[in-house]
This record gives structure tokens, sequence and C-alpha cells, in this order.
């Protein structure tokens, strides 16, 4: 199985952020309000990501780190919806097999916190008691340390944190209600305090995106039967296109039709080789939308793309028309 769990990691575990990324996502599921991530060399040497969320009872923690393990479907819709996002309930067992795990966790209700480690070519767990505040750590030590050729194809420590930040941005921008740090090489580069009103979300957004880009953000408010935008939109061109966040139900995408009537709306507004800069929100009834094509993709099938599109053109366009005269 190990051997197993070598494979299936590939398809979970592809850098230090794609670690990151799986970890974050475990302590939002837990409940987290606080997250804490340290890495050391770009998340190569290290990952450490810690919550303040349900914990994981000491019984349960070796089955945690076991193939299939996860504690999140329980109806037939839930399934569904942890299909379309992906390959679950292996997350932390595929991040075990390429490297070394531990799992520290203690349930507000539990008096001790336990730690688990799985060891070996077997993956044996051991289990040992742990002083730990309420919640959980996952420690991920020498990623890929068994598969060299996985390693080889990590890039610069400065790259490997670049991807790691980026993961950060984009889950800080759509958890406003989620404290955030990143540490990396034991220097703390980002603090992202939990954002619960109008004034402390437009600082997060700022923080995130820089202060200048979003200083003469326009804030963007729409809607049109169950369509419903919100969020930023720098009216300044920007040299690059990496400002450029655009969320569906929660979920961050990149998707062509979406690009498509941002780009239409800017036409005429931004000069030649210059892009926008946006944090958007789309909210529609679930059922309007599949994403259930490759998670890392991003990208989403709208029932009624025209309308869609369409929607998202106008309320940009009727923003920059009305926002800068
Ligand atoms: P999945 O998230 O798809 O269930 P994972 O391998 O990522 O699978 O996690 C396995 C299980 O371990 C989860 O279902 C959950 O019960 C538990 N778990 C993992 N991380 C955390 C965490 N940060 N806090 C609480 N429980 C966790
Ligand atoms: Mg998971």
């Amino acid at each position: 199985t190990r051997l197993a769990n070598q494979i299936a990691a590939g398809e979970v575990v592809e850098r230090p952020a794609s670690v990151i990324k799986e970890l974050i996502e475990n302590s939002l599921d837990a409940g987290a309000t606080r997250i804490d991530i340290e890495v050391d060399k770009g998340g190569h040497k290290r990952i450490l990501v810690r919550d303040n969320g349900a914990g994981i009872p000491e019984q349960e923690l070796q089955l945690a780190l076991s193939r299939h393990a996860t504690s999140k479907i329980t109806s037939l819709d839930d399934l569904e919806q942890i299909i379309s996002l992906g390959f679950r309930g292996e997350a932390l067992a595929s991040i075990s097999a390429v490297a070394r795990l531990t799992l520290s966790s203690k349930p507000a209700a539990q008096q001790q916190g336990w730690q688990a480690r799985a060891e070996g070519r077997d993956m044996a767990v051991s289990l040992a008691p742990v002083a730990h505040p309420d919640g959980t750590s996952v420690d991920v030590v020498d990623l890929f340390f068994n598969t060299p050729a996985r390693r080889k194809f990590l890039r610069t420590e400065k790259t490997e944190f670049a991807h790691i930040d980026e993961i950060v941005r984009r889950v800080a921008l759509s958890r406003f209600d989620v404290a955030f740090s990143l540490k990396h090489n034991g220097k703390i580069l980002r603090q992202y305090p939990q954002a619960n009103n109008d004034q402390a979300r437009d600082k997060r957004v700022a923080l995130v995106c820089g202060g200048k880009v979003m200083e003469s953000a326009l804030k963007v408010q729409s809607e049109f039967q169950q369509l419903h935008l919100s969020g930023w939109l720098c009216t300044e061109p920007q040299s690059q296109n990496d400002i450029q966040y655009f969320y569906v139900n929660g979920r961050m995408m990149r998707d062509k039709l979406i690009n498509h009537a941002i780009r239409q709306a800017f036409e005429g507004w931004l000069p030649p080789d210059t892009h926008p800069a946006f944090v958007l929100y789309l909210r529609l009834d679930a059922r309007e939308v599949d994403v259930n094509v490759h998670p890392a993709k991003h990208e989403v099938r709208f029932h009624q793309s025209r309308m869609v599109h369409d929607f998202i053109y106008r309320a940009l366009r009727d923003m920059l028309e009305q926002g800068v005269t």
C-alpha cells in the first residue's frame, strides 16, 4: 500500500503549495478561525499548519492518516459534492507517503493532546501524548525525501514560496472570517487578521493585493434575478495580470467565460497591454453551476452561461461608467 499511496500522492501532492492547500482546507473544514502557517526553504524542508479548529479525538488520529479516512461523507449529496472537489479522504495519507508527517491534536473536550506519526515502510502509526492547545497541527518535514523524481521538479525556494503565498492569498480572500499568518524561514511575512466588517475587509484586500492597487478600487454590488456580484474593482491599469481573483459561490475560478466578460467590460478603459485588477464574488444557485471538471483547473460550467456572462459584463461596465467620470 505504500506504493499505492505514493502513486496517489503524486496527484494530490504536486509541490509544497499543494500540501498547504490541502492542510488549510482541512483546518477550514474543522471550523478553525485562526490558521498559522510556517514554512522553511519554500516548504521543501518543513511545512507546519496549526489551527484552532475542532481537533481530532485521540482514538481517531490513526484513522485520519489512513487512506479513504474521510470523516466528512454523511449523505449522498455530500458525496457528490466531495467527488466534485476531487480526491477526498486521502490528503493526509498521501502527504505522509511522501514526507515525514506528524499530526498533533487536542479537541477542547479532551484533557490531553495526542500526536500521531506515520513511520516506516508499512506506515504504522505511533501515538504519544503531547502538549497542544485546542486544535490541530500538521507538521510535514522533508517533502519528497523518498521520491527523488518529484523532488527534482521542485523549483527554487523563492518560486515555491511564491506558490504558497498565492494559495494563502486566494484563501484569505475567500474567508475573511478566518485569521491567517504565514512565516517563511522564521520570519512572519503575512498577517491577515479576522475581518468581520466592511472596513476590516477593505483592509484585508489592501493587505493581500497591495494597498496601492486597492486604494482606488470601486466597490461592486450588483444583483439580477438569482445572480449576485460583489467585490472590488480596480480602475487603474496594471502591468501584470496577477491581481485577478474571481470566486463562484466561494470557490476561486479561472474561467474563460468569466474572463471574457471582464475583458469586454474593460474594453476601451485600459491602455493596450495593461490588465485590470479585481477581487470579485459571484453568488448564484448552486444548481446553476457544474464544477465537476478537474479540481485543479478552476473551471466552471454555468447552465445559463450567456446570462451569467452578460450579467457580469453589464455589472462591471455600469460600475466603470458610473465610477470613473
Ligand atoms: P478529507 O479532508 O477529505 O476528509 P484528509 O486526508 O484531508 O481527508 O483528512 C482525513 C481526516 O482527518 C478528515 O476527514 C478529518 O476527520 C481529519 N482531519 C484532518 N485535518 C484536520 C484538522 N486540521 N482538524 C480536524 N480534523 C482534521
Ligand atoms: Mg482534506
